[in-house]
């Protein structure tokens, strides 16, 4: 574990958990965190959802498993040269995606769309109920019972309806104050994550070429400088050589600009930071090559026609479950049965939700395929 800055959060000035828990020995309450987000059922299902290519479109490209385990380690990285908890921000960053619903961000539009008259879905709240309700595993409560600082990272954003339900975790919203720096930095390794491995992953799939990122800065200037050392080398290794060199100069600039941002601020301790603007940040021109890579990203490859129309079957298959489920109770399982009478609605969006891609397939299939059991 590095030294950690008066800043930065630690099990010292933790707010601690809900239900209260004797600290752990031999390791500290947010490496307990991490342990139990890692012990999760949700987290082995990441393993078959959606990052942006369906589970089984090809076995290399990245899953929210492998996108999650790459934003933890760049995370990390970031976290040790500041001087911030890295436990903390790994078990924020290995968390973060844990409610997202089956085929990436088309499956949230629709679920979202289904449960408009029912409060609606949002992916970082559903991620924060996975770990405080839906995970059944320990004898005295439901949840992980993770520490505050943990479940703040995770709820990135929330709409401020639900965050007036979320008590003192939803105080920050309405109040607009910063979270801690671990969870400004979680935010930004994400982005530097999937901006980067969407480049790889676009090349990959033979959806976008390189030719087109030539119009890309950041793309282009790196791989410029890999073909001048390198100018024998496949194609395939010169993209991984310019990805690897793109991420090293976004971290390297958030190491920078961010050092600079909390000097500037004079931060002395965690209550500074929630009373300061986000300090966690890349300087003004790599922001704006950040920017033209993702509207980059956005017009050539997440609105391919082949993604979308991927996108749209997936809308398909969720919007199918939830009205099948909602209109006849009776074929979801004896458990969400017994939610549903509780809780309505919401127990067919933690069922659909809780799908990995090819259990919704599945389901589907089952649903409404005659020659299925
Ligand atoms: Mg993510």
């Amino acid at each position: 574990m590095n030294k950690l800055t008066d800043y930065a959060v630690s099990s010292e000035n933790s707010r601690g958990r809900v239900i209260f828990e004797e600290s752990p020995t031999g390791r500290s309450e947010f490496q307990r965190d991490r342990d139990r987000i890692i012990h999760s059922a949700a987290f082995r299902r990441l393993e078959y959802k959606t990052q942006v290519f369906v589970n089984h479109e090809g076995d290399l490209f990245r899953t929210r498993l492998t996108h999650s385990l790459e934003v933890a380690q760049i995370g990390r990285s970031i976290a040790r040269n500041l001087g911030l908890n890295e436990d903390l921000v790994e078990a924020i960053t290995l968390a973060h995606d844990l409610g997202h619903t089956p085929f990436g961000h088309a499956g949230q539009d629709a679920l979202n769309n289904c449960m408009r008259d029912y409060g609606g879905f949002e992916h970082n709240l559903q991620s924060l109920r996975v770990v405080d309700v839906l995970e059944e595993r320990y004898a005295t409560f439901d949840g992980l019972n993770l520490c505050y600082e943990t479940r703040e990272g995770i709820l990135k954003h929330v709409a401020k309806k639900n965050a007036q339900k979320l008590g003192a975790l939803g105080e920050r919203f309405l109040q607009h104050k910063s979270p801690s720096l671990e969870a400004q930095l979680a935010n930004l390794a994400d982005e530097i994550a999937y901006n980067n491995h969407d480049v790889d992953d676009g090349l990959r799939s033979g959806l976008i070429n390189l030719a087109q990122l030539q119009e890309v800065s950041i793309f282009s200037r790196h791989l410029l400088r890999v073909k001048t050392l390198h100018p024998s080398l496949s194609e395939r290794r010169m993209v991984y050589e310019t990805v690897r060199n793109m991420i090293n100069t976004l971290v390297t600039d958030l190491i920078q600009q961010s050092t600079q941002n909390i000097r500037d601020a004079c931060i002395r301790n965690l209550e500074d930071v929630h009373a300061a603007p986000p300090l966690i940040g890349f300087s003004g021109q790599v922001k704006k090559e950040q920017q033209e890579l993702k509207k980059f990203l956005f017009d050539k490859l997440y609105r391919h026609f082949r993604v979308v129309r991927m996108n749209n079957k997936a809308r398909h298959t969720i919007e199918k479950l939830f009205s099948a489920f909602s209109s006849e109770i009776r074929l979801l399982p004896q458990k969400y049965q017994e939610k549903f009478e509780a809780e309505g609605q919401q127990a067919v969006a933690d069922y659909i939700a809780g799908m990995t891609d090819r259990y919704a397939i599945k389901e589907y299939q089952r649903l409404f395929t005659i020659a299925q059991d």
